[in-house]
């Protein structure tokens, strides 16, 4: 390994943040507007049932973790301390990777025994202990738990299915760089992720450990958009570019700063949902000295939303960073309008703006994953004119072959009645506007 690849040698040069979030001392954000998790570990506390809810009732601050996190801890790791469980570098360390740590953790289905056996063939089995907390011991249906331990519908391939949809390989301009469009490039910066989820679009490419972030190929991605005049926003990604250290994160900002027409810097990351203690003040402070600097984070149910993660998104957005969040479509984990309507209620608190809803993409082995297209239409037109409109994100499909994204609507326009526009309202009520010039 070099000084750019990723490792532990490489996390552990980080400084231990004073205050990482889950030290549950500075949370304005959470404090007084989220009820306290539902603990669903089952080893000292029962086992609740799923949840499907609309709003989340508003309860004080608790004053150290959550019940379900406290008992987790106590069964599986007594002796870790407060500082090393709120240290991301210890977490990245300690990632959960085989059947035989999860045979400790949970109760294996025969359909998770068997997508465990073939792990790795497609997409690596991580998670870090952190997420580990907010799983389910003995429900293999549990949303949260079916995003991150495999089954054997994972290699099942079904019609229309391939291995890269989005034809990102096609667009590839210099190794880990994808150029489609004019004015826009994807950098991924590294293909490790802290925790891997099983309908990952990259996961052709994600934990396999071709992509790395060496300096070599880096300067090669600079030097070409050196080159591009017309590219003026580049989306920083991977893999999690946050799994990084602050040191070789700062270094690529620094670079891609110093390019006079990039305008704009983007991060995708699912770090405030998976390790949100990687949201260090450190961090934020080096963040801020690049912007405009703007954030797409990864949700996918309203249970990644712990007090944990409402600090961490709180942190980026005290540094200035706004923030966006993206979520895929997934059948059976957050595809009923109950469920998505508290995600989204929960990124507008979490001062996240709902960004884009995907539909989920068609790599091998994903139609376990997903759901009809009308299925986001339904839960589109039950957002919409029922919340805050902030609250409804953009639904889309990327489309296959590199077509880009393609934003899907119910149909509000009923027709038209001479020089009138009809239109259908989010009651189903019909109105008319006089559109004289559009006959
Ligand atoms: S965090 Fe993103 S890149 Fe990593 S496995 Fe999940 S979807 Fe894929």
């Amino acid at each position: 390994m070099n000084e750019f690849d990723i490792g532990p040698s490489t996390i552990s040069r980080v400084e231990v943040d004073e205050e990482p979030p889950g030290s549950f001392s500075q949370s304005h954000a959470y404090r007084g507007r989220l009820r306290v998790q539902q603990c669903l570990w089952p080893l000292t506390l029962p086992e609740l049932p799923r949840r499907e809810i609309s709003t989340p009732a508003i309860v004080a601050r608790p004053s150290r973790g959550s019940p379900r996190c406290r008992a987790f801890r106590k069964a599986f790791y007594r002796d870790v301390t407060d500082k090393q469980w709120n240290d991301w570098r210890w977490h990245a360390r300690n990632r959960i990777r085989t059947r035989e740590q999860l045979e400790k953790m949970l109760e294996l289905s025969s359909e998770e025994r068997e997508g465990l056996e073939r792990a790795g063939e497609i997409l690596p089995v991580a998670t870090t202990p952190y997420y580990m907390s907010l799983i389910s011991q003995n429900d293999p249906q549990q949303p949260l738990r079916r995003t991150i331990i495999p089954t054997a519908s994972e290699f099942m391939q079904a019609r229309g299915e391939s291995a890269d949809p989005l034809g990102e390989d096609h667009d590839s301009a210099t190794p880990g760089m994808v150029h489609r469009y004019p004015d826009r490039v994807l950098l991924l910066a590294l293909d490790s992720c802290s925790s891997y989820c099983r309908y990952c679009t990259r996961s052709r490419v994600v934990g396999q450990g071709d992509i790395v972030p060496n300096e070599a190929r880096l300067k090669q991605a600079f030097e070409y958009l050196r080159n591009h005049k017309e590219v003026r926003d580049v989306l920083v990604s991977g893999g999690d570019p946050l799994l990084m250290g602050d040191d070789k994160l700062d270094w690529i900002l620094t670079n891609l700063r110093s390019i006079p027409h990039l305008e704009f810097i983007r991060i995708g990351t699912k770090m405030p949902a998976v390790l949100p203690q990687r949201i260090t003040r450190e961090l934020c402070r080096m963040l801020r000295k690049h912007h405009p600097l703007w954030m797409s984070l990864h949700f996918a149910h309203p249970d990644e939303c712990t007090q944990e993660s409402y600090q961490a998104c709180e942190r980026l957005a005290d540094a200035g960073i706004p923030l966006g969040s993206q979520t895929v479509l997934l059948r059976g984990i957050n595809d009923t309008l109950p469920t998505m309507k508290s995600l989204m209620h929960h990124m507008l608190k979490m001062r996240v703006r709902p960004y884009y809803l995907y539909q989920c993409d068609p790599i091998t082995g994903s139609a376990h994953f997903r759901t009809p297209v009308s299925k986001g239409l339904e839960i589109i037109e039950g957002l919409r004119g029922h919340t805050t409109g902030y609250a409804v994100p953009t639904f889309v499909i990327d489309a296959p072959g590199g077509g880009g994204k393609i934003p899907l609507l119910p149909n509000y326009v009923v027709g038209r009645d001479g020089e009138d526009l009809l239109l259908r309202n989010f009651e189903g009520n019909t109105y008319r506007y006089s559109d004289p010039e559009g006959v």
